[in-house]
């Protein structure tokens, strides 16, 4: 699927909840791609009002749900020199399963998250435009 412009980002990411069927979610993609405009969409279309900041220099951000009990907890592990104690924080964050997880750069979560979640990959296209590929 292409995605033409920031805007169209927003609403892929807001439909998107609309249909969520995995609560793990894994963004796949270089610095720009998107990742966190997807979120940031998903994050709208699931009711929360809350501004979604990039959470690169606190690791992880959360917000509630308003349809439920859970969080939706958005990570990005990029350049994190020791992601122990945040694996632990995402260990324990996955015990809930009425949270949803989104993640960028989850390189070193490898046999943490549940091995069906979901992989939204985004890649850059010259034009500026995006494609995105679901894989679970
Ligand atoms: P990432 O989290 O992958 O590093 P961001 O979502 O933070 O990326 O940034 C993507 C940037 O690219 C934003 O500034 C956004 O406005 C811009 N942009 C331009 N075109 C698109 C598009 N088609 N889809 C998503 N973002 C786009
Ligand atoms: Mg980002």
């Amino acid at each position: 699927m292409i995605i033409n412009s920031e805007q169209e980002m927003l609403n892929f990411g807001a439909d998107f909840a609309k249909s969520l069927d995995n609560r793990v979610i894994e963004l796949l993609g270089d610095v720009g791609a998107g990742k966190t405009t997807f979120t940031r969409g998903l994050a709208q279309g699931l009711g929360i009002k809350e501004p979604i900041t990039s959470p690169s220099f606190t690791i992880s951000t959360s917000y509630a749900l308003p349809n439920s009990n859970g969080r939706l907890i958005h990570y990005d592990f990029y350049r994190l020199p020791d992601p122990g104690l945040m694996l632990d924080d995402l260990r324990e964050n996955l015990e809930n399963p009425e949270n949803i997880i989104i993640i960028e750069w989850g390189e070193s979560t490898t046999g943490i998250l549940p091995e069906n979640h979901l992989k939204i990959a985004i890649a850059y296209n010259e034009d500026g435009s995006r494609t995105i590929n679901l894989q679970s």
